[in-house]
């Protein structure tokens, strides 16, 4: 399926629409979820235009999957909740649960996360 330049995270990188930055470098965006379901609640998405995780895993480049991964390590330290662990989801099309088709990883911590199905 063809990237939608529409989608609300586009918008937020394109600088159409405001965020609550967490984090930026070359290949990565994050920012504060804006209905957050933990007391953190951080949303870490590429800068590519990558529709979710299997069209990031396939057609991104090593550096750009490094550096996300570097940066959800980066944010964890940065916002305590390294100590008492999180939380990372990537909701994967539409069994996942995705609603915003462009990839991000979901940060969750500052409370016990529950159980993983529900
Ligand atoms: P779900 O909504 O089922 O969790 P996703 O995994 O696609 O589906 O997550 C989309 C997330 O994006 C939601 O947690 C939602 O609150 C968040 N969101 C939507 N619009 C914005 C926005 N403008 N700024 C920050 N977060 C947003």
């Amino acid at each position: 399926m063809a990237y939608d330049d529409n989608n609300v995270f586009a918008k937020i990188l394109r600088g159409d629409i405001p965020c609550r930055k967490v984090y930026e470098d070359d290949h990565v965006l994050a920012f504060e979820d804006i209905e957050p379901k933990r007391p953190v609640h951080v949303l870490v998405i590429p800068k590519g235009k990558y529709e979710d995780a299997t069209d990031f895993g396939e057609n991104a480049s090593d550096a750009e999957i490094a550096a996300l991964h570097r940066a959800i390590a980066r944010i964890a330290r940065d916002s305590n909740i390294d100590g008492t662990g999180y939380r990372l989801i990537a909701n994967t099309g539409s069994n996942g649960g995705q609603e915003v088709p462009h990839l991000h990883f979901h940060m969750l911590g500052g409370a016990p996360a529950g159980p993983m199905i529900k």
